[in-house]
């Protein structure tokens, strides 16, 4: 495996001087960090081969031994590369501190400390239409990690205290001699913190943390759709050893409505009015989420018509005010009729050509067909005669 020059990686000059390359690997780290290439392998190897590279040019004792000897001398002096993100943290906390403000692996950086942060958790919540138009509150389970009663946290039996660790004698730091050099690494039995627990908490093995089933309330602001994510500070997983705790975040899901759909902060629905209430018009009761409401159908009014009803929609999550609710207006038409319907109608028939008389108008169609009937007439009489 032909691994690349540190030198070349960085995009810096061999005599390059510290900050040159602290500020070369800060930009490479930005681009290729995985919190903003979410399953991009290569940036993922980018962001290592950098980190790896960074390692040894930043730590003058390595940097001397790559100089004069390259990746062989390195591998011979016991370093072994990149060994995982935990270690970036471990090792350049401050870089990333400084510049990774949107928070670096799950939200916080690693300290020169044992304890670790609590992981982020995701739950999705299913709420009925009229929930998520007018807002509600929920308990959801989630199973977790919780702080430990017995020992506040901290993982350490209660009585019992921290002591100077015997593999560093407190500093946290081991001293390896690799010939001519020395090389300083993070403790191993302490991980770095200089102190180790005489006994571990009996309740939380040590961990300052138990697993447990816990409801946690969420508050549903009014407006939310499916896919809206709702973040819960610091309701996630508690953090290992007293570690800052994780957030919760709830995914809303909505099932759909019956009669109505929902396109952004707007409502839309349908209302049926029989023929007679269209021409004549009439106030009929319309269901909304917020209960009846009276909708005027004006004389005349055609199917198809839509009637709006302007800030009666859905309130808006982000922002003032609600959007618009729209009513399609279908007109039924009666599939049968009495007798005296029937007549009724046949005499507004007769009326209603009469007013297109006054008016002037002769259709067309209605000349061809009396030419028909006149013609059908004939032929009855003709048959009738003989
Ligand atoms: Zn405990
Ligand atoms: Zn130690």
């Amino acid at each position: 495996m032909g691994k690349r020059d540190y030198y070349e990686v960085l995009g810096v000059a061999r005599q390059a001087g510290e900050d040159e390359i602290k500020k070369s690997y800060r930009q490479l780290a930005l681009k290729y960090h995985p919190d903003r290439n979410p399953g991009d392998k290569e940036a993922e190897e980018k962001f290592k081969e950098a980190a790896e590279a960074y390692e040894v040019l930043h730590d003058s004792q390595k940097r001397q031994v790559y100089d004069a000897y390259g990746h062989e001398g390195l591998r011979g002096s016991g370093f072994s590369g990149f060994r995982g993100f935990e270690d970036i943290f471990t090792s350049f906390g401050d870089i990333f501190q400084d510049f990774f403000s949107f928070g670096g692996f799950g939200g916080q950086t690693r300290q020169r400390t044992a304890e670790r942060p609590g992981d982020d958790l995701l739950v999705t919540l299913t709420l009925s239409f009229e929930e998520a138009v007018s807002g509600t509150e929920q308990d959801v389970e989630i199973d977790t990690m919780v702080g430990c009663s017995q020992c506040g946290g901290s993982g350490a039996e209660p009585g019992t205290k921290l002591t100077a660790c015997p593999a560093c004698q407190g500093s946290g730091q081991v001293v390896q001699s690799q010939g001519f050099f020395r090389i300083s690494t993070s403790c191993a039995r302490c991980q770095g913190t200089g102190r180790v627990m005489v006994s571990p908490c009996k309740q939380c093995q040590g961990q300052g943390r138990l697993r447990q089933r816990k409801r946690v309330l969420v508050k549903v602001p009014a407006g939310v759709d499916s896919g809206t994510r709702l973040r819960l500070r610091g309701e996630g997983e508690s953090g290992y050893r007293g570690g800052p705790t994780g957030d919760l975040y709830v995914r809303i899901e909505v099932a759909p409505h019956a009669t109505m759909e929902r396109d952004g902060d707007n409502l839309y629905t349908k209302i049926s009015i029989s023929f007679l209430q269209a021409i004549l018009g009439d106030t009929v009761e319309l269901p909304t989420l917020d209960g009846a409401k009276t909708l005027n159908v004006a004389p005349g009014t055609q199917p198809g018509e839509v009637v709006r009803f302007s800030g009666e929609g859905v309130p808006r999550l982000r922002g003032y005010g609600r959007g618009d609710l729209f009513v399609e207006i279908e007109v039924r038409i009666p599939k049968q009729v009495s007798p005296r319907q029937e007549e009724l109608l046949k005499e507004f028939i007769e009326l209603d050509k009469e007013k297109d008389r006054h008016k002037g108008i002769r259709w067309p169609w209605n000349r061809h067909k009396e030419h028909e009937k006149d013609a059908l007439a004939g032929v009855h009489q003709e048959a009738g005669t003989s």
